[in-house]
């Protein structure tokens, strides 16, 4: 029977309206809030694994995960499992995993033995950890049963959905469906790979061929000024480089971030750009290259708009704009 009302008060609100709460706060941890790296799983107890062995998310990369937190005793839990079995389904040839985090709440829920009598029972045959002491969800900062959480190729969460699927199923299915079509990262590059080939000039030449202030961005990293060179542009057209003349972003893709430097959600083509990491600790960002000519455009960030959830941002005389029919 569905346990509706096993939270008090208005976390049974929540549970109506398709979410439930841990009752106890969960400690923050600072370290898995400020990465956008997605938190280590921790946790000996596996179903669905070769031989019960646990997995990591270090090992899925490469490849797209699905991580989900739920308790089998929640009602709104059980009602997305359908769209869990689906997405097995669906990307298994891409070899998308769903993994699930089992946290339970009650001492019923709480008992290994009841968590696999469940799987079983229901079918459930991606692999689940269980997290009987709540390490799992302390890491992930988590709130709220059900929420799944999209992991890249590269280990960041991309995408966070909270609460029941229903209605919202086929938009975090199209979510999957671009992390997948995402180029898989290689020991060269440590996020993705190019198949571009470069072009490579001396700094006398770059000096002689760019104006200076494109000059200090392209070739020395610099960052200009916001709101200098984010030109509100009305035409449907490409963004080049300014260095190489290589096509990095399309119009389509801008957005007013509200920064003062041009926004992309998405470059033109996956291998337009490079990302590097710099930075040191939690100074650590992700630096955006020319594919072609390593120039440096800017950084990217994990707080943009749909359809990537990035923010490409962009040192505007780093580009040029071409309009385009
Ligand atoms: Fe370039």
């Amino acid at each position: 029977m569905t346990i509706l009302t096993k939270t008090l008060g208005g976390a049974a609100i929540l549970s109506a309206l398709g979410l439930a709460t841990l009752t106890t706060p969960p400690t923050r941890d600072a370290k898995a809030q400020n990465a956008a790296t997605a938190p280590e799983l921790v946790g000996k107890r596996w179903f669905n694994t070769p031989q019960n062995q646990p997995l990591t998310l270090a090992a899925r990369r490469g490849k797209v995960t699905v991580v989900e937190f739920w308790t089998f005793g929640c009602s709104n839990c059980r009602a997305n499992l359908p769209a869990y079995a689906r997405w097995q389904k669906k990307f298994a040839a891409q070899d998308v995993a769903i993994i699930g985090v089992h946290t339970p709440e009650t001492d019923y829920e709480r008992d290994p033995k009841n968590v696999e009598k469940f799987l079983r029972e229901q079918n459930i045959t991606y692999p689940v950890v269980t997290d009987e002491s709540g390490q799992n969800w302390r890491r992930w900062n988590q709130q709220y049963w059900p929420t799944v959480y999209l992991i890249d190729k590269v280990g960041r969460v991309r995408h966070q959905h909270i609460g029941e699927l229903q209605g919202e199923e086929a938009s975090v299915t199209k979510y999957i469906e671009t992390l997948v079509k995402e180029p898989a990262p290689t020991a060269k590059s440590p996020n993705r790979r190019t198949k571009v080939s470069k072009i490579t000039k001396t700094d006398a030449e770059w000096k002689a061929e760019l104006s200076p202030a494109a000059y200090n961005v392209l070739r020395q990293k610099g960052t200009e000024r916001p709101y200098s060179n984010d030109a509100k542009n009305p035409q449907h057209g490409v963004y080049t480089c300014a260095g190489c003349g290589q096509e990095l972003f399309a119009s389509d893709a801008k957005f007013d971030s509200g920064t003062g430097w041009p926004s992309f959600y998405q470059p033109i083509e996956a291998d337009a750009v490079e990302e590097e990491v710099d930075g040191k600790f939690f100074m650590k960002r992700t630096e955006i290259l020319c594919a072609r000519c390593e120039g440096h455009l800017g950084h990217v960030f994990n707080d943009g708009p749909a359809p990537t959830g990035l923010r490409y941002c962009m040192n505007g005389v780093a580009l040029k704009f071409e309009a385009k029919e």
